[in-house]
């Protein structure tokens, strides 16, 4: 409009210009002028005669007297003139006959091309095209007022039709532009933008044109086309997953990790924490749900459960009972327990020397954790070369029953100590015979009898006293006794009638295991049944191998090895535990699925096991009874037998206030996990006999967690229970004040043994109470006899400082000890 307003537009000739207001996103509009190209039409017109006359007069030569041909009378010459101009006058409204129907055919071609374009249009822009609508409307009718307005201009548009004074003619002609102008105006609102893009119409309908036109439909229309591309992939993707979909029956144990479930469905695991969230379980994809929840989300995804249980997976595993027929006899397998220091190792060691020396002269036997002797009379006797109870219970904690006979050691100069007790309740426990080995008998102070009486208290009737217990006197360092001892075993293991089938599958048990650095991971396995052979695929406990080669006690290659015969099997995938089960099987699939299964297990049961201690179960037991206060603690030791020992005792206690509750026992240092264990549950670690290790102390510190040492089991048992009983008097407390390391160990005259120490920790004080540690198992309590530093006596030793210590009557004292050093202080009694 504003660039009609002032100077005329540039325009074709004969066209007719129109105003089309475009309408883009965003709210911008843009006015287009729309340029219509008409044909010139001379109408002749009766009723214009004049006008007419003066237009066809002059494009007629013959019209002209000058050029008129000779000898035509002027009255001839009209009347060929007239229809000479009737004539013209008749082709001239042909052809504007004919034009007008091209026209109108070319119209309502395009009519509907748009028609088609419209509707397809329609459905994606509805509103678009209602908005638009309206603003053509307005456009129109701005148009039509320019038109207006130019019309009553003269001049302003030579080339115009110049509708105004057709009306005034009346005649039949004037119809004509009147209805080319109704077609454009019904062509400018259909159209509309999608002529407006500024270019004439060139009857091709390009994609961005049908959805809206201009910049912004375009942007528009790539947003959409993606989305659109998008839409359709997921569609074909969904449809894909629904043909394809395959009812999988989904393996399920007790217990099983989301994320497992998820693959077993082959399902994503989003999906399945969803539906878990959807049935109310707020889980994440790392943790365990048992089978029943399982089931219902199997359900869900539309698959099939299929429950398993140890047992199918394991079925593998032979267990058939041998016949009697296949059964023969085996070499019984003893275990050697006792007091510590009351010569169980001295025992083994001479056991194993006499044989040796009588064998293979001098040689030395590889250790192994086990060794087999050879009788005078040809018996083969299998030791476990692991004294104590710790391979004793836990191999029995496993399940695996290795032990025979239990040789119990007491020093004949000593007495019943509590590891002998302890010892004489694993035996009886095991439901394994005993046999009484009285040692030390060399020994000036050595009184048996003493031995056999105090056996008495503890139900253990040896023959000297008309009970059925076999004891033999013995000493380790001279080799008295030791072939009445063995004669024993060997009465012993007869009475068991111990027996095996060589011809199967083997089936054994570890002794020991450990990663070796040039051999990989290396288990020493007793055969219990059948024979293991070179070769053999095997599972043991979470651990699977083929036997890749197969060593005996004296360190040799052998191709087999039959029932209780002890063998260092290499081959494995990674080092089990002592007390896991060795079992053979036919293929490395199976081997490999039950290991895998096993290890799921074992990883779900500690995860069930975890939470069901801190939270259900607390919770529960607190519910029960409101008035009854948990002590849990966490109770670490250097035997195992101890261990168990501390256990059982800490159970026992308790009244209708408190009740004491051992989370978890078990033998070494106090680490990291004891005290995160302890944190967890608000629990103390109870140390007996042993320590916790540096980082243990730090993170114990930093977290609050109490750590208590002990080294008599009554102690401990005395103070819970004074703890339970709500005698809560003053106790006495010890602190640890330093720390400090033995580098060496020098002889001095007159003092005896001096440590060449380095304060690592806290300050070493003369007037403090000290212990001998090794291994973070404690060795000595006592107090220091001197503290040097550079020779001169002193009070105190900063850490990192050296100094020189020498303890009161003691001196084993070794390169590589730690001394600890602890002070006494009355306190309140603290153990809830
Ligand atoms: P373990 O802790 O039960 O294994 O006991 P050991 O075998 O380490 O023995 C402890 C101490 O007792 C060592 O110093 C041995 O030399 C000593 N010992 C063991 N047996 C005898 C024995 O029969 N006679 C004597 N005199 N000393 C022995």
């Amino acid at each position: 409009m504003s660039d009609s307003d002032g100077k005329k537009p540039l325009g074709l000739r004969g066209s007719r210009p129109g105003q089309v207001k475009q309408s883009f996103s965003h709210g911008r509009t843009k006015n287009v002028v729309v340029e219509t190209k008409r044909k010139r039409v001379v109408v002749p017109k009766p009723g214009a005669a004049g006008a007419a006359g003066k237009a066809t007069a002059r494009p007629v030569p013959g019209g002209d007297p000058a050029k008129r041909p000779a000898g035509i009378p002027d009255a001839v010459m009209e009347r060929r003139l007239k229809a000479l101009r009737a004539a013209k006058a008749q082709e001239a409204e042909d052809l504007r006959r004919r034009q007008e129907e091209e026209e109108k055919r070319e119209r309502d071609r395009q009519r509907r091309r748009e028609e088609a374009a419209a509707k397809e249009r329609e459905e994606i822009e509805r509103q678009e095209k209602a908005r638009r609508k309206a603003e053509e409307a307005e456009s129109k009718r701005r148009a039509e007022e320019e038109r207006a307005r130019k019309g009553a201009a003269p001049a302003s548009a030579p080339a115009s039709p110049a509708p105004a004074p057709a009306p005034r003619g009346g005649g039949k002609p004037s119809a004509a532009p009147r209805r080319q102008e109704r077609e454009q105006r019904r062509d400018n609102k259909g159209k509309g933008a999608a002529r407006g893009g500024g270019g004439r119409r060139s009857g091709k309908l390009t994609l961005n044109q049908a959805l809206s036109g201009g910049e912004g439909g375009r942007q528009r229309s790539l947003a959409a086309m993606k989305r659109k591309q998008e839409r359709a992939r997921q569609k074909a993707l969904g449809g894909g997953e629904a043909r394809e979909k395959v009812v999988r029956e989904v393996q399920v144990p007790e217990t099983i990790v989301v994320q497992e479930l998820a693959n077993r469905m082959a399902e994503r695991v989003a999906d399945v924490v969803k539906a878990l969230m959807q049935n109310g379980m707020m889980v994440t994809q790392n943790q365990s749900i048992d089978a029943d929840t399982a089931e219902l989300i199997i359900e869900e995804f539309g698959h099939k459960i299929v429950r398993v249980s140890d047992a199918d997976v394991e079925d593998v595993i032979h267990t058939e009972e041998d016949k009697p027929e296949d059964l023969k006899p085996r070499p019984p397998v003893i275990t050697v327990m006792g007091h510590v220091d009351h010569g169980k190792t001295s025992l083994l060691d001479a056991i194993r020397k006499t044989n040796v020396t009588s064998g293979e002269a001098g040689g030395i036997t590889q250790h192994i954790g086990a060794y087999q002797v050879t009788t005078e009379d040809g018996t083969v006797l299998t030791f476990l070369d692991t004294p104590g109870h710790a391979a004793f219970t836990s191999m029995r904690a496993r399940g695996a029953q290795v032990t025979d006979i239990v040789v119990l050691v007491v020093a004949a100069d000593d007495a019943v100590m509590p590891q002998t007790i302890e010892a004489i309740n694993h035996a009886k426990a095991a439901d394994v015979p005993m046999i009484v080995a009285i040692n030390k008998i060399d020994r000036p102070g050595a009184d048996p009898d003493k031995v056999r009486t105090d056996l008495l208290q503890h139900e253990v009737i040896v023959e000297k006293m008309s009970g059925d217990v076999l004891d033999v006197e013995v000493s380790a360092i001279n080799g008295t006794g030791l072939d009445q001892l063995l004669e024993a075993i060997v009465l012993q293991a007869e009475l068991l009638d111990l027996k095996a089938n060589p011809d199967r599958a083997a089936q054994g048990a570890v002794i020991e295991a450990q990663l070796d650095v040039g051999r990989g991971p290396v288990a020493t396995v007793l055969v219990q049944n059948g024979t293991l052979h070179l070769g053999d695929i095997f599972v043991v406990g979470e651990q699977w191998g083929r036997a890749r080669a197969l060593v005996n006690d004296k360190g040799e290659r052998v191709k087999e090895a039959g029932p209780s015969v002890p063998v260092e099997v290499l081959g494995l995938h990674g080092t089990p535990e002592a007390g896991d089960v060795l079992n053979v099987v036919d293929t490395e699939a199976q081997a490999r699925e039950i290991a895998d299964y096993r290890h799921q297990a074992a990883k779900d049961k500690r995860a069930a096991a975890g939470a069901a201690t801190t939270l259900e179960q607390l919770m529960a037991k607190a519910r029960e009874d409101k008035n009854v206060a948990e002590l849990p603690i966490v109770v670490k030791a250097d035997v195992q037998g101890s261990a168990e020992a501390i256990a059982q005792a800490m159970e026992k206690i308790g009244n209708d206030e408190v009740r004491v509750r051992v989370l978890h026992s078990g033998v070494g240092a106090i680490t990291e996990s004891d005290i995160g264990l302890a944190e967890a549950s608000g629990a103390p670690v109870i140390g007996f006999n042993v320590r916790a290790n540096a980082t243990a102390r730090k993170v114990a510190n930093q977290k609050g967690v109490e750590i208590r040492y002990y080294s008599v089991i009554y102690d401990l048992v005395d103070d819970v229970k004074a703890a339970a009983s709500g005698l809560l008097s003053a106790e006495v407390r010890e602190n640890f004040i330093g720390y400090a390391e033995i580098k060496d160990v020098f002889k001095v005259s007159n003092v005896g043994k001096v440590a060449g120490c380095l304060v690592t920790e806290g300050v070493a004080r003369r007037s403090a109470g000290v212990r001998l540690l090794r291994d973070d198992v404690v060795i000595h309590e006592g107090t220091l006899k001197t503290l040097k530093r550079f020779k001169d006596e002193v009070a105190e030793v900063q850490s990192g400082q050296e100094c020189g210590m020498a303890f009161e009557n003691y001196d084993d004292i070794r390169k590589g000890d730690i001394i600890e050093i602890f002070e006494r202080e009355e306190v309140e009694r603290k153990l809830e």
